[in-house]
């Protein structure tokens, strides 16, 4: 059976014992579940604190960015290795915010990707059109070349074990969601190219989300989409109770 994957994207919220804490009601509230992998990423600086409070539950940790390199002079980045030492198990790559504001590249994300499929790590790898592009109908040709480009030289193998996240960009934050069948289409599509990529057996073990304003009002209904296979939290990933929420969404 398909296992969903709801992961939060706390962003640059949250300081550490703010985060500690939020981790910890997560956990009292997460009943284990055989069909839902739950996940928490929050910023680095939180990382020691998340991880003491989710130490002996199912809830697993995640980062939000990571550098392809191992160590050496890069001022300001994290490793892969670094944070698999933290106890990182998931690493959120090529994420709008980080596109847009830090000129993130599909080069990178594939760089970053390899590196984390190298350490035993899943990388939940981000791909969404703009507003612009979907008026202009080019949210297909976008979401093949970002899928083409985070790809590049990764084996059936490898691309088994990755996470991919569809997140309209013109739907983060903004309290807009794609309809179910908006999101289907996409994931659908998304499938589509895994399979001519890889193969109809690796394909269909690629676990996609949707994100985009996912709330406990709208999860259901979008979960239940045959390619929607779990959900990036942003907002609704704030508050244990929105959170867990989602999760429940996700089991009825
Ligand atoms: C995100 O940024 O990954 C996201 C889905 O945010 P939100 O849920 O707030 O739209």
């Amino acid at each position: 059976m398909r296992k969903y994957v709801v992961a939060g994207n706390w962003k640059m919220n949250k300081k550490a014992s703010e985060s500690g804490s939020l981790a910890s009601e997560i956990v009292k509230l997460a009943e284990s579940s055989s069909h839902v992998e739950v996940v928490v990423c929050p910023p680095y600086t939180s990382i020691a604190a998340v991880a003491e409070s989710l130490k002996g539950s199912a809830v697993k940790l995640g980062a939000q960015d990571a550098h392809w390199e191992e160590s050496g002079a890069f001022t300001g980045k994290i490793s892969v290795s670094m944070l698999k030492d933290s106890g990182v198990e998931y690493i959120i790559l090529g994420h709008s915010e980080q596109r847009i504001y830090f000129d993130e590249t599909d080069e990178n994300v594939n760089k970053k990707a390899k590196a984390t499929l190298a350490a035993n790590l899943t990388p939940i790898i981000c791909v969404g059109e703009t507003l612009e592009e979907r008026e202009a109908e080019e949210t297909k040709a976008v979401v093949k070349e970002q899928l083409n480009g985070a790809y590049a030289g990764i084996s059936d193998e490898d691309a088994e074990k990755t996470i991919i996240a569809y997140e309209p960009i013109w739907a983060i934050g903004t309290g807009l969601t794609a309809t179910a069948e908006q999101a289907q289409e996409i994931h659908g599509y998304i499938r589509g190219l895994l399979t001519e990529k890889f193969g109809s057996v690796s394909a269909a073990k690629v676990r996609i989300q949707y994100g985009g304003s996912m709330k406990p009002e709208n999860a259901a209904e979008l979960l239940s989409q045959p390619d929607i296979d779990g959900g990036l939290i942003g907002g609704a990933s704030l508050k244990a109770d929105s959170f867990i929420g989602i999760i429940q969404a996700v089991k009825s």
